[in-house]
């Protein structure tokens, strides 16, 4: 688009309009030559503006673009998160961890404490159950872990009631098995 700057002949004083891209015209009265002196500033001023606005509209665009991707990465964050917090997330070693010593000889009282971990482990961790054994039971239900441990002995006769526990694995080495049977 072609820019008319208004300006004085300086030969003959006519108002005449000179092309802004040229930097020099001809009078068209008495033929003249007029030299358009650019006022730097200006032209300064106005390429300035002109990236100022180029910048604004990039950063209308891209602001939403920012915002997406922003979105999108918390939301992966939060899924890992969650994820870790859920039943694939726990290593063999800690989820074994606390019922590994519980094999060979054990008083009521801690075998009441492991079947107490193994009603919280299996709520917690649904892919990874341990099911308790005795006598004709077996079962990773928190009722029928309940009827377990309440049928168990503690003390009697001024002495532990004792169990023998065995745990076995699943075939990617967490425990699957708790199985106790009467010391007699
Ligand atoms: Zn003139």
């Amino acid at each position: 688009m072609t820019k008319f700057i208004a300006c004085k002949c300086p030969n003959c004083g006519a108002n005449v309009k000179v092309d802004s891209n040229l930097d020099k015209a001809t009078c068209k009265y008495c033929d003249a030559d007029i030299i358009v002196e650019r006022d730097m500033d200006q032209e300064i001023k106005k390429t300035i503006n002109e990236q100022l606005k180029t910048n604004s509209k990039i950063a209308k665009i891209m602001l939403p673009i920012f915002l997406v991707i922003f979105l999108a990465i918390t939301g992966v964050v939060i899924f890992f998160i969650v994820k870790g917090f859920s039943d694939n997330g726990v290593s063999k070693s800690t989820f074994n961890f606390t019922l590994e010593h519980a094999v060979g000889r054990r008083n009521g009282v801690t075998v009441k404490q492991d079947l107490n971990q193994i009603i919280t482990s299996n709520k917690k961790y649904k892919d990874h159950q341990i099911y308790v054994i005795y006598n004709d039971k077996n079962t990773n239900k928190t009722e029928g872990i309940v009827e377990i441990r309440d049928s168990l002995k503690e003390i009697g006769n001024y002495q532990f009631y004792e169990y023998d526990v065995m745990i076995d694995y699943d075939d990617n080495g967490y425990i699957n098995k708790y199985t106790i049977t009467d010391n007699e």
